[in-house]
């Protein structure tokens, strides 16, 4: 069966007009989608730590910021928007001590309740509205008269008026323009997590970094071998994102159509697909999750920030650096 797509003219605001929304943080998503819903005529508070760096530019911004606990108070959905690996502690501390019945939780990603890192109250809603791109673009693309598309889910229906609050949210952060896809809180973590490590920020870089390897271990210019592996990867990833994988096809050179479609399944081989399948695996059986929350709590950022500057003494980085400042100004 195809999935569900919700459309622009199939959501109203109306059953959401009269709730007050905590916005709980005002970083990428938090700010994105605050504003959005101020502008979409909702009763949209902030709330944030005394002291947070972003208290100051939400003010300016024309929102209203409390601490977290205050704005809790006043709220009937919490939308809890801080990075996944502090949620269960600001939970605990700040929220749950002023949750009421029938008040809605609201996430935009999965994590924390499908893993259990935060066990709401069996009399709230808990909803998900997880916009499928970076918080600035739901930003611009909704001042546009646009939006970036979400999936949409419900844990728990409560006040069965669950999914009238998600699709209304949905429609105010502008996402119902491009459409809404339904999809479960299990579904959109283990997908999530699968794409990002296997596909688009962990399969990707490792990608560019052994093309590169290879002709510059075979005697060919670095600067070469950037423009080849990752600069003009940006140019057909846009053709891609706009016309598919045949459509992309069509706009290249007919030696780049031959030799890439006998070529890429021997480079993304059995071997690789293993590695996803295992990768995938450890993901749907928790084992990822207690890896990551356990190098967090020995580590923080540190965790992953040690292979980001070992990332950065790689020779693609060092020629990077110098090729972009030809090419970009800022
Ligand atoms: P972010 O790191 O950009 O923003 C964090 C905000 O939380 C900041 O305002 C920060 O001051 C605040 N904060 C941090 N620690 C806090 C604490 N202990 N108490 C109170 N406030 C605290 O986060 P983000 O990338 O916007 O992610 C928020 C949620 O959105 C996450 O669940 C994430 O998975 C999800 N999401 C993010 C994206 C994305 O592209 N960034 C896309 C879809 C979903
Ligand atoms: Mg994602």
């Amino acid at each position: 069966m195809p999935a569900k797509i919700w459309k622009d003219e199939e959501v109203s605001l109306d059953p959401i007009r009269e709730e007050v929304i905590a916005v709980i943080g005002y970083g990428s998503q938090g700010r994105a989608q605050a504003l959005n819903m101020k502008d979409s005529g909702l009763k949209v508070v902030v709330g944030l730590r005394k002291g947070s760096k972003s208290w100051g530019l939400a003010e300016k911004e024309g929102v209203r910021v409390l601490t977290v606990g205050e704005a809790v108070k006043e709220a009937t959905i919490v939308h809890i928007l801080i990075p996944d690996m502090v949620q269960s502690k600001v939970y605990k501390d700040e929220i749950e001590p002023n949750l009421k019945e029938g008040m809605a939780l609201s996430f935009a990603h999965g994590a924390a309740i499908h893993w259990g890192w935060i066990e709401p109250p069996a009399e709230v809603d808990v909803i998900m509205v997880a916009p499928k791109g970076p918080g600035p673009l739901v930003r611009e693309l909704y001042l546009e008269g646009f939006g970036v598309p979400s999936l949409v889910a419900v844990e728990q229906d409560y006040t069965k008026r669950a999914w009238d609050r998600v699709l209304g949210m949905a429609k105010a952060i502008g996402s119902t323009r491009p459409g809404v896809i339904k999809t479960t809180f299990k579904e959109e973590v283990e997908t999530d997590w699968f794409g990002e490590q296997v596909d688009l920020c962990g399969g990707v870089t490792s990608m560019i970094k052994a093309a590169f390897e290879t002709l510059v271990d075979a005697g060919y210019q670095p600067e070469v071998a950037y423009f080849e592996c990752l600069h003009e990867l940006k140019l057909i990833v846009d053709l891609i994102h706009r016309k598919g994988l045949s459509g992309m096809y069509e706009a290249v050179s007919e030696t780049a159509k031959y030799g890439g479609l006998t070529r890429g399944d021997r480079v993304i081989g059995p071997a690789s697909r293993a590695a996803m399948k295992a990768i995938l695996k450890e993901i749907q059986s928790g084992k990822f999750a207690r890896e990551w929350i356990e190098a967090y709590e020995k580590e923080g950022k540190e965790s992953f920030e040690k292979y980001i500057r070992e990332l950065k003494e790689h020779q693609i980085e060092k020629v990077g650096e110098r090729l972009r400042k030809l090419m970009w100004r800022d």
